[in-house]
């Protein structure tokens, strides 16, 4: 996928899990509350100047955390609950996310691995 098409999906899947989350918590319709507009902006901000859309996923498991620590204690809040909401309202689009996180995860499990072992001819498994 290339590096744009996965900013613009990420954007829309922040945006809409912020959106489930105001819905049920702040008794919004349509649309969101100001406070949460003012978040998903602030993601979509985030997002749009993140240096390593290339190799990372999504920012929930990115080692560098471009968020501020107050926004990012409201993004995780928001993830934790919209995120499981998320597969019942858009599951592909979920199904796409949690591939892409587990992809990630693996990834740097292998990475750690990797660089743990000084000499790899010798163990190759
Ligand atoms: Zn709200």
């Amino acid at each position: 996928m290339d590096v744009e098409k996965k900013r613009q999906r990420e954007q829309e899947t922040v945006a809409k899990i912020i959106e489930i989350y105001c819905h049920d918590h702040h008794g919004k319709r349509s649309g969101l509350c100001p406070k949460c507009e003012e978040l998903a902006h602030y993601a979509e901000a985030r997002i749009a100047a993140c240096p390593r859309m290339e190799v990372k996923s999504f920012c929930s498991v990115c080692p560098i955390h471009c968020y501020a620590p107050a926004r990012r204690q409201e993004i995780q809040t928001i993830m934790r609950y919209g995120g499981p909401r998320m597969l019942l309202h858009h599951p592909l689009m979920t199904l796409h996310h949690m591939m892409l996180s587990w992809q990630m995860r693996l990834e740097r499990f292998a990475f750690f691995r990797h660089s743990r072992q000084s000499d790899r001819s010798v163990k190759v498994k």
